[in-house]
C-alpha cells in the first residue's frame, strides 16, 4: 500500500533539512550554516506516533543553474505533483519576504492542502511572531523550532488530518507489480513498449490509477502483472524531471510500490557508479530484484561475451549476488521472452516461507559444518530459527547473546539457508534476538 507523501518546500535556509531530519529521526543529511548546502537524502520513510508515511525534503533537489526565483518555483511544483500533504516553512525570525509570497502564489493554484510552518520560534516568548503569516492566506501558522526539536508533533498532527483515506492495495494480492529502474536512456521506456508489444501479453488497461505512476496493467500465460512507471517514462516533459535527485525520488517512489525490481543497465556502456546507486536502494527496501542488461544487440559478441560481461556485473554488485541477469534487447526484441518467466521466479522467491524444522535442521547442520564464533571466552549459542515474515523472507535466530552474531557468520548462515532453498531473486533478511 502507498504510504501518504508530505514534501517540505520553503526558500532557502528557513530551516527545511533540519525538520526533515528530525522528522525522520536521523541525522542523515548535512545541515550547515550554507544556504543551499547539498544534501544525500531528500526522500525517505518516517513514523510518528500513529503516522507512518514518507516525507520528501524539496530543498534537496538541486535545480542546477536556474536562477534563484525559479529554483523555488520548481521545488514548489515538485511538491504539489508528488505529495498528499505541503508543509510551507518559513523563517519566523525574517518575517514574510518575497520569496515566502512567490512559493505561496504557487501553492494556492494547486488543490493540495498546505500547512504552514513557521520555524525557529526556538521559545514561548517568540510565539507572538507567527501572526504576520497570516498574511499569506493559509490559515493558522503552527509555530516550531527545528533545532530544538518543538512543535513537530502539533504540526504533523494537522498535516496527518489531510492524508487521503487509506486504500486497500490498489491491485489484488495475486499480482505481480514491477518497475524499471536506471539511468536515463538505458532503454527503460523501449522495454516496457517491447513487453506491451509482446505476442502473449495482453494489455487489459493503461489508465492513470494513482495519483503519480501511470501504471499498465497486462496478463501473460494466466498470470497478471502491473508494470509501474518510472520516473514518468510516458510522461517526460517538466523541466525539473531531467534532474538526477528527482529522478532518483520517483524510482524511490517505483521501488516502493513493487515487488520485483528490474535494474536495467545499457550493455554498451557498462557499468557505472550511478548503476550501483540506483540497485542499492532496490536492495535497501528488500525488492526482488532482476539485472536487466538491454542494448545487447549493439554490442560485437562471440561466445564469450556474455560469460564475461556476467563477472563484471558480479564483480560490480556484489550486494545483489542473488540477482539473476537477463540479456536482451528492447529493440530487436531478442531474448525479451527470457524476461516474464524470471519475474514470476523472483517474485514466487520473494514471497516463499519455508518450513520451520527444516529451516532448523541447515541451521544445525552449518553450526555443526562451521562453530559459531566466541568472543572474550564466550561463545554464541543458537537456539533455533524462524522464519518471521516474506516479501522480503525474513528470518528470526533465536541467541544467547545477539551482541555475539558476527556479521561474518550471518553471511555463512544466508549463504547455508540460500544453498538449501532456492532464493533466487531476492534479498534475505536474519535478525538475532536473544531467547527470552
Ligand atoms: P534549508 O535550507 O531550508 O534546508 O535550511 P537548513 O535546515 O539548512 O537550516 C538553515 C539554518 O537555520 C541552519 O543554520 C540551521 O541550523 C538553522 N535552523 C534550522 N532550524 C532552526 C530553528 O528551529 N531555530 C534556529 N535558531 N535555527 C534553526
Ligand atoms: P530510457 O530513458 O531509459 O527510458 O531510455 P529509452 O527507452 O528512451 O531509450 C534510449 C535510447 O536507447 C533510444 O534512442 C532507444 O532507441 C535506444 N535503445 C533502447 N533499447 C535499445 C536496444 O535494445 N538496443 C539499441 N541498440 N538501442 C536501444
Amino acid at each position: 500500500m502507498a504510504k501518504p507523501v508530505i514534501a517540505i518546500v520553503g526558500r532557502p535556509n528557513v530551516g527545511k533539512s533540519t525538520i526533515f531530519n528530525r522528522i525522520v529521526g536521523e541525522r542523515i543529511s548535512i545541515v550547515e550554516d550554507i544556504p543551499g548546502v547539498t544534501r544525500d537524502r531528500i526522500y525517505s520513510s518516517a513514523e510518528w506516533l500513529t503516522h507512518d508515511f514518507n516525507i520528501i525534503d524539496t530543498g534537496g533537489i538541486d535545480l542546477g543553474d536556474e536562477p534563484f526565483l525559479e529554483q523555488i518555483r520548481q521545488q514548489a511544483e515538485i511538491a504539489i505533483d508528488e505529495a498528499d500533504v505541503i508543509i510551507f516553512l518559513v523563517n519566523g525570525r525574517e518575517g514574510v519576504t518575497a520569496a515566502d509570497e512567490e512559493v505561496a502564489k504557487i501553492l494556492y493554484r494547486s488543490n493540495k492542502p498546505v500547512v504552514l510552518a513557521v520555524n525557529k520560534i526556538d521559545n514561548p516568548e517568540m510565539r507572538t511572531m507567527i501572526y504576520d503569516f497570516y498574511t499569506l492566506g493559509f490559515g493558522e501558522p503552527f509555530p516550531i523550532s527545528g533545532s530544538h526539536g518543538l512543535g513537530l508533533g502539533d504540526l504533523l498532527d494537522e498535516a496527518a488530518k489531510h492524508f487521503p483515506a487509506a486504500k486497500g492495495d490498489e491491485y489484488d494480492k495475486d499480482t505481480i507489480k514491477f518497475s524499471l529502474i536506471g539511468r536515463p536512456n538505458v532503454g527503460k521506456s523501449s522495454l516496457v513498449n517491447a513487453i506491451l508489444g509482446e505476442d502473449r501479453v495482453i494489455v487489459s488497461d493503461i489508465a492513470g490509477t494513482t495519483r503519480d505512476a501511470i501504471d499498465s496493467q497486462v496478463t501473460y500465460e494466466g498470470q497478471k502483472y502491473v508494470i509501474i512507471d518510472t520516473a514518468g517514462m510516458r510522461k517526460k516533459g517538466k523541466v525539473y524531471e531531467t534532474t538526477e535527485k528527482y529522478s532518483v525520488l520517483r524510482a524511490l517512489r517505483a521501488i516502493e510500490r513493487s515487488d520485483v525490481v528490474l535494474v536495467v543497465i545499457n550493455a554498451e556502456e557498462g557499468i557505472i557508479e550511478q548503476d550501483k546507486h540506483i540497485a542499492g536502494y532496490a536492495e535497501e527496501a528488500g525488492r526482488a530484484v532482476i539485472i536487466v542488461v538491454n542494448k545487447w544487440d549493439a554490442i560485437e559478441k562471440d561466445e564469450k561475451t556474455m560469460k564475461e560481461f556476467e563477472k563484471k556485473i558480479r564483480a560490480h554488485f556484489q550486494f545483489l549476488s542473488y540477482a539473476p541477469i537477463v540479456f536482451l534487447s528492447a529493440i530487436t526484441k531478442k531474448r525479451i521472452h527470457t524476461l516474464m518467466p524470471m519475474i514470476d521466479l523472483a517474485s514466487e522467491n520473494h514471497s516463499m516461507r519455508v518450513q520451520t524444522n527444516i529451516l532448523n535442521e541447515v541451521i544445525m547442520d552449518a553450526i555443526a559444518m562451521n562453530p559459531t564464533p566466541t568472543d572474550k571466552g564466550k561463545r554464541l549459542k543458537i537456539y533455533y530459527a524462524t522464519q518471521v515474515s516474506v516479501k522480503p523472507p525474513t528470518f528470526v535466530v533465536f541467541v544467547n547473546e545477539p551482541e555475539l552474531m558476527h556479521f561474518s557468520y550471518e553471511r555463512f548462515l544466508e549463504n547455508r539457508i540460500r544453498d538449501a532453498f532456492d532464493f533466487t531473486g531476492t534479498p534475505i533478511k536474519i535478525f538475532s534476538r536473544q531467547r527470552k
